[in-house]
């Protein structure tokens, strides 16, 4: 695998992607084109910035305040097996990780051996969000998600017990 990603932005100390402080890396490039959008320039596959993975690692290791990270987008499940590996890095050195992805969790279980690196994505992640955003299904208020059709998921106990487990924030 090479080890860079592309990604249309880091938030490097953020309160809003998931529980504490945490780094949230933007994947670029996504397919879903969810009307109503807010990052419809992450769809571009060539868009973005190459990084190095091991570097992005390390800073984030470095930071002493973080207790997590989150993949956003775009769609980080279009460059799965990069986020795994840093999936792997960060679970390693007891970092909560978070991915946000516009694929429904079932339908990533019924293709994670399809897809280069969905295997490895979904068992290195504790909480998966997911669906697409449906602009029609936004409301007030909602935390951590854009529209209510999309379900904060406890991956780890889905998993273990074959069903969808979603989690109360
Ligand atoms: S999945 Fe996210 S980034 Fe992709 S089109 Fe939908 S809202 Fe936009």
């Amino acid at each position: 695998m090479e080890k860079t990603i592309r990604l249309s932005g880091i938030a490097y100390e953020s309160l809003v992607n998931g529980p504490g402080m945490r780094r949230v890396f933007f994947a670029q490039g996504c397919k879903h084109n969810c009307e109503g959008c807010f990052n419809s320039d992450t769809h571009d596959f060539t868009g973005g910035e190459e990084r190095m993975l091991d570097e992005l690692i390390k800073d984030t290791l470095d930071n002493p305040i973080l207790s997590g990270v989150t993949f956003s987008g775009g769609d980080p499940w279009e460059q799965a097996d990069k986020f795994a590996y840093m999936a792997k890095a960060f679970k390693d050195k007891g970092l909560n990780v978070w991915s946000y992805t516009g694929y429904t969790y079932e339908y990533i279980i019924e293709h994670k051996d399809e897809y280069e690196g969905w295997n490895d994505l979904i068992n290195g992640i504790d909480v998966l969000v997911d669906g697409r955003f449906e602009e029609e299904k936004q409301q007030d208020g909602l935390k951590f998600i854009g529209s209510i059709n999309q379900r904060i998921i406890d991956v780890k106990e889905s998993l273990r017990l074959n069903e969808v487990i979603t989690m109360n924030l």
